[in-house]
């Protein structure tokens, strides 16, 4: 392999390259980046650069030192056996990583629509968080939650607008306990409330009414970024479908990070998981892959969100599980939550302010042990010792 081909400058796309020059690949690399930025970190843009406490994200990588050739503003629009067609003409490849990560959903409607993806979104956002601005934001999800934070520190009156009965419906069947935080910050969240469109001066919901506002952000979630691929060898469900290896149905072609679906082994399903940790780990096994070597991704998915005062963290994949709490999520400052597969078997462990339950926690779903139900409901009890 002489000319590798990366595709999406974002965390798996920069881990991507350091991985294969980790793995000794010593020939050419071009990054091919649709934004005109150096690759950055997502999780900051709604957290330090939305609070005003950073202006930039920017991953500690040194480029020069990994000699890649930089194609930023690029966009790649399809693919044939050994070439990528971009907006800026084509290139030729012997392997190709597709790291295009997630697009935000827009909402229909003529009125402006923050989104938060990027660091010129965040910026943008960032400019409007004026005291007493009317914030609305729509999806009580983690975006959701993270931006209604921020807004409501800057002196916003924000509202939150969820179509589901509680907020993270979409990920966790837990997130009622965090209605609460909501009032506490002095967020308005209406939960069961679908909107019909975004207008120029609020949201006009399916029931007719009108909810006014100088600032509408939507946080629906993302679609993966893939229709470039459309028509190519590589097929899409869900994203790049890819094995447990990350391996595409094209030839030398991986996917890592948002995009992709993989095959996951230890929970016996496929996966496509949109957070941080996923795009620092899966790079290594695709790498690997490229170069011709066994390695196979198999993580215990993690990811945390800062919402509301609080550290949430997760681990595991908590599907079909019995659901196990670790102390009153209305009384106790931190709570966890486990869920449980075989009776006794950890597969899944949410944490809210309890950092060390989340360690721990993550230790047992990966070891598979079993573990004493009646000790691990007791938040008294460390889970090392359950
Ligand atoms: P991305 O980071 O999306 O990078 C993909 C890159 O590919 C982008 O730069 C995109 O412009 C580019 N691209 C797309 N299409 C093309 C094309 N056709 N040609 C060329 N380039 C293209 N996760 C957590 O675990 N915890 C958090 O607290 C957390 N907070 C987050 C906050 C925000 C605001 C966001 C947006 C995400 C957050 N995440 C968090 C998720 C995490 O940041 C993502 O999982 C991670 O960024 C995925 O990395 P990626 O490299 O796969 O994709």
């Amino acid at each position: 392999m002489d000319h590798v081909v990366v595709v999406g400058a974002g965390l798996a796309g920069i881990r991507s390259i350091e991985a294969l020059r980790a793995h000794g690949f010593a020939g050419r690399i071009t990054l091919v980046g649709e934004e005109p930025h150096r690759p950055y970190d997502r999780p900051p843009l709604s957290k330090a650069v939305l609070l005003g406490a950073a202006d930039s994200s920017v991953v500690d990588s040194d480029l020069d030192a990994l000699d890649v050739t930089l194609r930023l503003g690029t966009a790649a629009k399809g693919l044939r056996e050994g070439v990528l067609e971009t907006t800026d003409g084509e290139l030729q490849f012997d392997g190709l990583v597709v790291a295009t990560g997630a697009t935000p959903i827009r909402l229909r409607g003529e009125g402006h629509q923050h989104v938060l993806r990027t660091i010129d979104d965040a910026l943008a956002l960032r400019a409007k968080l004026l005291p007493e601005t009317r914030v609305v934001v729509i999806g009580a999800g983690w975006i959701g939650a993270e931006v209604a934070t921020a807004a409501a520190r800057a002196g916003c009156q924000v509202t939150v607008v969820e179509a589901a009965d509680a907020p993270l419906a979409g990920a966790l069947p837990v997130g009622a306990y965090t209605i609460p935080w909501y009032a506490e910050a002095g967020v308005e969240l209406r939960l069961g409330t679908k909107v019909g469109t975004v207008d120029p001066d609020g949201l006009t919901l399916l029931t007719g009414e009108r909810i006014p506002a100088d600032v509408v952000v939507t946080g629906v979630g993302v679609r993966p970024a893939v229709a470039w691929l459309e028509g190519s060898d590589v097929e899409l469900d869900n994203g790049v479908l890819v094995d447990e290896h990350l391996r595409t149905f094209a030839p030398n072609v991986v996917a890592v990070g948002d995009c992709a679906n993989w095959w996951s082994r230890r929970f016996g399903r496929r996966m496509r998981i949109e957070h941080w940790d996923n795009a620092l780990n899966g790079p290594d096994v695709a790498a690997a892959t490229l170069m011709g070597e066994q390695a196979v991704f198999d993580p215990v998915p993690y990811f945390w969100s800062e919402q509301f005062n609080h550290m949430v963290q997760y681990a595991g994949h908590h599907a079909g599980a019995r659901m196990v709490l670790r102390g009153d999520p209305e009384r106790d400052a931190g709570w966890s939550v486990c869920w449980l597969t075989d009776g006794h078997r950890l597969s899944a462990i949410l944490t809210v302010d309890r950092p060390r339950d989340l360690l721990q926690g993550r230790r047992l779903v990966e070891s598979r042990q079993r573990v004493d139900v009646a000790r691990l409901a007791d938040p008294g009890v460390t889970l090392r010792d359950c």
